[in-house]
């Protein structure tokens, strides 16, 4: 029998499960989150936030941000006038602040559960069965300890991993996924990444902005498929003209070998074969959800066909009251999606209206410049056959872009021909993660174009590019 009974138990303190847990505790919930120690303190401590907090989307940014800054020192500086000579990038101190906002972050965390009053359990939880309508989850500590708690409801929030590929050692020294790429301790000479996805571009683009000679191998025949083409052509045509990152396309890797010196990448591209030499290898794949060691089969709990937990619209499994959230599941492997779906269910579990519009989430990549957005593609609406107007306007046009000597990318709004409404926004543009928060909101409300064609925006600022594009679906832009 279990010792501690709670009403709520979460698998996993990632940003699906810790704010699930908040949302239930704040609902009124006796609530326990379990997170392993996959990650920890120096002090040992275990640390929340899962792979967002920790080698994932904070730390990432960190890096981009110095390594932003680093490029503009030397490249950005001189059109303002400003002179600044052997401009130097001390690696340890960048990546020191990088671990501090981890720090401050993820202790932040075990604040708000204090404050809410969510128990934190240490230890690998795992399904054991069920007693009467309770739940009994193990809780195993690296330590060899162990208890059994049980609650009426849990919620599955056990995330991703990264992917690796056969026969490629991943050491987080030479051989690295994200662990190892947001680490290093200097700049490798030449760096190669296998996966021209997300992570792998964000990370190319860290160490290329610092001195690496960056080439990234990619199996898909297109560039950013997921993207509208028009963001995909001019982000292409960005990251290869302008930043010299060496993308290749359609790549087939036939063997990776690590020597002392160098690791020796052979792959196939066309009709011809390639030999890459980089010092460094960074493997940016794709993610796999953590079901493992979960004891699913203990309790009968049902996986998709790509060993995701099978979940409804409203992110309920196939066993009563065990619901999944996150990178667990089907759907974007984003942070804030998982976050959405954490006070969704925890708001279901207390009889309210918890709802997910999985149409409205924003998708965002935080190269330079950044790409952002929402709803369908022009690719999604031309296979769907909707009928639709275009708006693009260029940054170029758009007088903050110019005073900030930031003026690439456009902002592109997709509207039905029909009914105007607003079914796409797509921007490539300094900003573009913050900008495309009025796009969100404008779907959320069902906006037209004209809606938003009809708002006064600020002046001078980037966010009037949107006004622009917006009135630029009727064909009645004011500055372009
Ligand atoms: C380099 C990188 C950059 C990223 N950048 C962004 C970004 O900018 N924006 C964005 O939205 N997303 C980004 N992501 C994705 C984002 O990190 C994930 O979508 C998000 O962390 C998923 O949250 P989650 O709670 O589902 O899982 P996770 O964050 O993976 O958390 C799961 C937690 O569960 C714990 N756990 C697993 N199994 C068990 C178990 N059996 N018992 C106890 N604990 C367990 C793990 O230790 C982990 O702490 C990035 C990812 C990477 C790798």
């Amino acid at each position: 029998m279990a010792n501690k009974q709670f009403d709520v138990v979460v698998i996993g303190g990632g940003p699906g499960g810790y704010v699930a847990a908040i949302r239930a505790a704040q609902l009124g919930f006796a609530t326990a989150c379990i997170e392993s120690e996959a990650y920890a303190d120096p002090k040992g401590e275990v640390r929340l936030g899962g792979t967002c907090l920790n080698v994932g989307c904070i730390p990432s940014k960190a890096l981009l941000r110095s390594s932003e800054l680093f490029d503009d020192a030397n490249h950005a500086f001189v059109m303002h006038g400003i002179t600044a000579e052997s401009v130097k990038m001390d690696v340890a101190t960048m990546i020191r602040r990088k671990d501090n906002i981890v720090t401050q972050l993820t202790s932040g965390i075990r604040g708000l559960f204090k404050k809410n009053k969510v128990t934190l359990l240490t230890g690998h939880g795992s399904f054991v069965g069920r007693d009467n309508d309770l739940w009994q989850v193990q809780v195993a500590g690296q330590d060899g300890s162990g208890e059994v708690v049980s609650a009426r409801h849990v919620i599955v929030a056990t995330g991703s991993s990264p992917r690796h590929l056969d026969g490629i050692p991943v050491d987080n020294k030479v051989i690295c996924d994200n662990v190892g790429a947001l680490s290093l301790d200097a700049v490798p000479k030449r760096l190669g990444v296998i996966g021209a996805g997300v992570i792998g571009l964000e990370l190319g683009s860290v160490w290329k902005r610092l001195g690496a000679d960056v080439t990234i191998l990619e199996a898909l025949p297109d560039f950013l498929a997921a993207a509208d083409p028009a963001v995909a052509k001019e982000a292409w045509k960005t990251f290869t003209r302008k930043q010299g990152l060496k993308i290749n396309l359609g790549v087939k890797i036939n063997s990776v070998k690590r020597g002392k010196k160098a690791v020796t990448i052979e792959y196939d591209m066309g009709d011809a074969s390639y030999t890459l030499e980089c010092d460094c290898l960074v493997v940016s794949v794709g993610r796999v959800p953590n079901t493992a060691g979960l004891g699913g089969d203990n309790v009968g709990l049902k996986l998709d066909e790509r060993g995701r937990v099978e979940v409804n619209d409203h992110c309920q499994t196939n066993l009563e009251n065990v619901w999944a959230v996150g990178d667990v599941i089907r759907g974007p492997m984003l942070a804030h999606k998982g976050m959405e779906e954490g006070v969704m269910v925890a708001e279901l579990i207390a009889g309210q209206a918890g709802h997910v519009n999985y149409d409205t989430i924003p998708w965002v990549i935080y190269t330079h410049p950044e790409i952002a957005w929402v709803g369908k593609t022009e690719t999604q609406l031309k296979n769907e056959g909707v009928d639709y107007r275009v708006g693009q306007i260029p940054f170029l046009a758009n007088g903050r872009a110019l005073g900030q000597g930031d003026t690439s990318g456009f902002v592109r709004v997709l509207a039905c021909a029909k009914t105007d409404a607003v079914l796409g926004v797509h921007v490539i543009g300094a900003s573009a993660s913050e900008l495309i928060a009025e796009a969100v909101v404008a779907m959320e409300f069902g906006a037209s174009s004209e809606d938003i064609a009809r708002i006064c925006h600020a002046h001078p600022t980037l966010s009037e590019t949107m006004h622009e594009a917006a009135l630029a679906v009727d064909k009645r832009s004011l500055h372009f």
